[in-house]
């Protein structure tokens, strides 16, 4: 089945945010047997929207409107889609009485205007919204399956979890089981060659492989007539990849990195500490966005500065002039300092050049030493990136995430 997701608002347009429930929806669909072939972003303009969604529906089968479903004269999703369907919008009471409800127990009053949200294009499947005012809805026609639903993020995801997925499951007759194989320490292309001769003419299950910077996500699908046959496939199936991937897999449910890395510090009762020069705190960040983290982290410092490296990991000036701030020596001196003033079980240093400027024949850009100690062994990891500064700030935090790891 084909889907094209239509983002409705003109905040989109405008760049002032991103289209994350494209995003989100684009990453969920394919689980459920549905491909997204297109995503349109249009305006709160009624006559583009017809446009758009006159478009959607010659090309795909499904299509999912997100936005505009509120209570103002320019939330016109609902409207636009009935106009197109030739269908008479209606007055749904239960959705009055759930939005009246909403107002009350937050202690607010509820202005007449939001009962709009309670009209429906005719023949819709009213999907209830627990975390705001907005009911969204499915309506079906001889060709098309049209889904509305509401713009905010957080009311949107639980939407789709809890009711369009078990619709589509329910429909497709099917039980799916679903599997995100996180991969960390090669490309793309490695990942899809080596898989080659397990994903070459397979139908079932199913492999997709979607890649971003130093890491891929592989997202294995099967079906069965019940959900243990579907289970099963798919762990037969997880088996086999993690066979041949080995130690780069480092989770099969879609959890990120620095995740995996904070569990198995707290399991194993580790601390660690960072010096961080090039990457300014990246590594902290990534690691702090992880609940628990607290348990784990015990510093994180910035030293960019040779002075903040002398000063506060006792880097000698030396070593520094003998050897220059990116260099090996450096990297193990900053994580000897860290590991004296911390006491942590692991410490990591981190120094190299991430460019445009800065790089020499001897010493280019993207020359990144990591300095790692535990309380029994030290090394140092030398690294040559490509890429412009992000990119190898990003892949200087992910290969020291991955080596965490393998301690
Ligand atoms: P509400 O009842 O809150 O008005 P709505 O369905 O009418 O919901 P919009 O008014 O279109 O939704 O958008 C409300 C907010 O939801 C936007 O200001 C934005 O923060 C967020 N939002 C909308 N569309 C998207 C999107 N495609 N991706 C990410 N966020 C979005």
């Amino acid at each position: 089945m084909k889907a094209e997701l239509i983002a409705v608002g003109t905040e989109l347009l405008m760049g002032q945010i991103s289209n994350t429930n494209a995003q989100y929806l684009s990453q969920r669909l394919p689980a459920l047997g549905i491909g997204v072939y297109y995503h349109s972003v249009v305006g709160d303009n009624p006559l583009r929207l017809e446009e758009s969604l006159r478009t959607a529906m010659e090309r795909c089968e499904i299509i999912i409107l997100t936005g505009g479903l509120g209570p103002t004269q320019d939330d016109l999703t609902k409207e636009t889609v009935a106009k197109v369907l030739g269908l008479n919008m209606v007055y749904d009471e239960i959705s009055a009485e759930c939005i009246r409800k909403y107002f009350s127990c937050l202690g607010k009053t509820m202005v007449e205007s939001n009962l709009k949200q309670a009209y429906f294009p005719e023949g819709s499947k009213i999907l209830y919204n627990d975390e705001g005012t907005a009911p969204g809805c499915i309506i079906e026609t001889e060709n098309n399956t049209v889904i509305m639903l509401p713009g905010p993020p957080r009311e949107m995801k639980p939407m789709f979890e809890k009711s369009v997925e078990p619709y589509f499951s329910d429909k497709i007759g099917e039980k799916l089981s679903s599997a995100f194989v996180k991969i960390t320490g090669m490309g793309e292309s490695s990942v899809e060659d080596a898989l080659m001769p397990l994903i070459d003419h397979q139908t079932n299950p199913t492999f997709a492989t979607y890649a971003k910077t130093g890491d891929v996500t592989l997202r294995v699908t099967a079906s069965g007539e019940n959900r243990e046959e579907a289970d099963s496939l798919l762990n037969a199936a997880l088996e086999k990849v993690k066979n041949i991937l080995g130690e780069n897999v480092y989770s099969v449910s879609g959890e990120e990195l620095e995740e995996v890395v904070v569990k198995r510090f707290i399991k194993e009762g580790k601390t660690l500490a960072l010096a961080e020069s090039c990457t300014g705190g990246m590594l902290a960040e990534r690691l702090t966005n992880v609940s628990g983290a607290s348990e784990v982290l015990k510093y994180g410092l910035v030293t960019y500065s040779n002075e903040a490296k002398e000063k506060l990991l006792g880097v000698e000036r030396e070593t520094l002039e003998n050897f220059g701030a990116v260099s090996r020596e450096t990297a193990l001196s900053m994580c000897r300092g860290l590991k004296k003033l911390s006491g942590a079980s692991v410490c990591v240093s981190i120094t190299g050049i991430a460019g445009p400027t800065g790089g020499t024949p001897e010493k280019p850009v993207g020359l990144v030493y990591i300095g790692i100690a535990s309380d029994d062994s030290e090394e140092c990891i030398e690294c040559r990136f490509n890429g412009n500064r992000e990119r190898i700030r990003t892949l200087t935090v992910i290969n020291v995430l991955g080596n965490l790891l393998k301690m």
